[in-house]
């Protein structure tokens, strides 16, 4: 048996808030937003110095706030996401830090339009409007624990270097990705390890130029789309097949786990470019992790050396960026009051009390939602099991992987996040349980503030 030891019990510092959002991702800032707007004094615990989680470290571009509207001729182009979202997208868009909707010009069976974003001005973006909103922005903060009575979660026990705390509040929105606070207060979850975990960097010294005519060259570019990049219409887009590619380049690249799809707003820069590796238990090993990300960083200074070798114009390409830990497409999945099933993606299915609809799948054009529909996504779905007062948005809901591959996106992530924290700040106002909430008020309040809910 492992040593054990006692802790001894311990009086902490506490504070009292109307909502808690746990996790400052990319569920989590909009949640956070949401909430403060509809007047709840809100508190938002990110473990990390900045907001933006996954859509920051991992991802390529923001999929998806429009309908795929280019893969059916005929079918009208719609914007389907607006609200916080696409205000985050507006505020990115003034200070030079986004593509803006750019359309696809090539591979847009897949999306029809690429939103790419500049990573650090995303981060600076989203703190400026949560500063902005009043949310009590506890940055570096850790949530170790949750203090939960039965079906109600009084409070999280929260790290940090200021000490240990206690964090009360009425309503809470769990969005950590990993589901850190519903499993902690005793939320029924799964563990599927069903995905690839990654590192993302940012490859400085390199064109996406040299990287499209290499690609080009080889009969293996897949996707494109041209934004302001720089101030000037260019590449901001590409994605690669293995076409033509040097066999001993495919052979290195499939061994590193490297991605050859990447979108950048810079010259000399891609903002993205991922190394995938299975890890043989679920991300949520310490240990195992720890593993992982050393070999990570292995993978990425030997991508390095494949693209100086073998991309003309790249003998220079160095790594800018890397992400502070492994990025994961999921730990846990938290057991909620409805679990989206592939179905219902791809049959386009819409529900009483949704609360945003969306129509991206990350494996089209082999899963499609409908012909350029949406779905929607219920209430329901976002309301952990068992629990009276709290709330799940982001890659911790939706069990199916292959509806997964769908919800875990950046902008149903978003989507997701601005239901959660506006639900709970009328739960909070209402001093009522989230199953109380009429979904028709919620939804005429989330309609108030720019969603679209319609199918
Ligand atoms: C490598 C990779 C590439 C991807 N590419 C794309 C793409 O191109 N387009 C796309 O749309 N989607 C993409 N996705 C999917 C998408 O990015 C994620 O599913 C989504 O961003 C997850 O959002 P989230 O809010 O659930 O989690 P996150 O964005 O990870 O947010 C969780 C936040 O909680 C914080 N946190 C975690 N635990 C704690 C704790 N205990 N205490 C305090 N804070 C905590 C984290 O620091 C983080 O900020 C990609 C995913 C990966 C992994």
């Amino acid at each position: 048996m492992e040593r054990q030891y006692e802790e001894p019990a311990r009086s902490l510092a506490a504070r009292e808030y109307d909502v808690v959002v746990a996790g400052g991702g990319t569920a989590g800032a909009v949640a956070a937003l949401a909430a403060a707007r509809h007047g709840a004094k809100t508190a938002l615990i990110e473990m990390k110095g900045y907001t933006g989680g996954i859509a920051v470290e991992g991802g390529t571009a923001l999929h998806s706030f429009y309908n795929l509207w280019k893969a059916f001729p005929g079918v009208e182009k719609r914007q389907v996401v607006r609200g916080i979202p696409q205000e985050i997208v507006d505020r990115l868009a003034q200070m030079g830090g986004t593509s803006g909707h750019a359309e696809m010009l090539k591979g847009y069976d897949y999306d029809s339009v690429c939103t790419a974003i500049d990573t650090e001005l995303y981060k600076l973006a989203t703190m400026q409007l949560l500063a902005e909103a009043g949310v009590s922005m506890l940055l570096n903060t850790f949530v170790a624990g949750a203090i939960a009575e039965g079906p109600q979660v009084r409070g999280v026990l929260a790290e940090s270097r200021s000490g240990r705390e206690a964090v009360f509040a009425s309503a809470f929105v769990d969005c950590t990705g990993y589901g850190d606070l519903a499993a902690a207060a005793g939320a029924e979850f799964t563990e599927p390890n069903d995905y690839d975990v990654a590192n993302s960097m940012g490859v400085g010294g390199m064109s996406i130029d040299s990287l499209y005519d290499f690609l080009v060259e080889h009969d293996a570019l897949t996707e494109y789309s041209e934004g302001p990049r720089d101030g000037r219409q260019r590449a901001i887009r590409v994605s690669a097949a293995q076409g033509k590619l040097p066999r001993d380049f495919l052979r290195r690249a499939g061994e590193l786990g490297l991605w050859l799809t990447t979108t950048t707003l810079h010259d000399d820069y891609l903002m993205f470019v991922k190394l995938n590796m299975r890890m043989p238990v679920s991300p949520t090993d310490r240990d195992a992790a720890a593993a992982a990300e050393l070999e990570l960083r292995r993978r990425q200074a030997a991508a390095i050396k494949l693209f100086r070798e073998f991309i003309p114009g790249c003998d220079r390409a160095f790594i800018a960026r890397t992400s502070p830990s492994l990025c994961i497409r999921r730990g846990r999945v938290i057991c909620c009051d409805y679990d989206i099933k592939l179905d219902d993606v791809l049959g386009a299915k819409h529900f009483d009390d949704e609360v945003m609809v969306y129509g991206f799948h990350d494996a089209a054009p082999r899963f499609q939602v409908g012909r350029g529909d949406t779905y929607g996504v219920p209430y329901r779905a976002l309301r952990v099991s068992g629990f009276d007062n709290l709330l799940a948005a982001g890659m911790m809901i939706t069990s199916d992987h292959d509806a997964h591959m769908s919800t875990r996106n950046t902008v149903c992530c978003m989507g997701q996040g601005e239901a959660a924290g506006t639900a709970a700040a009328l739960c909070a106002a209402k001093k009522c349980g989230t199953r109380e909430l009429s979904s028709d008020e919620l939804r005429e309040a989330l309609a108030a503030a720019g969603v679209c809910l319609e199918g």
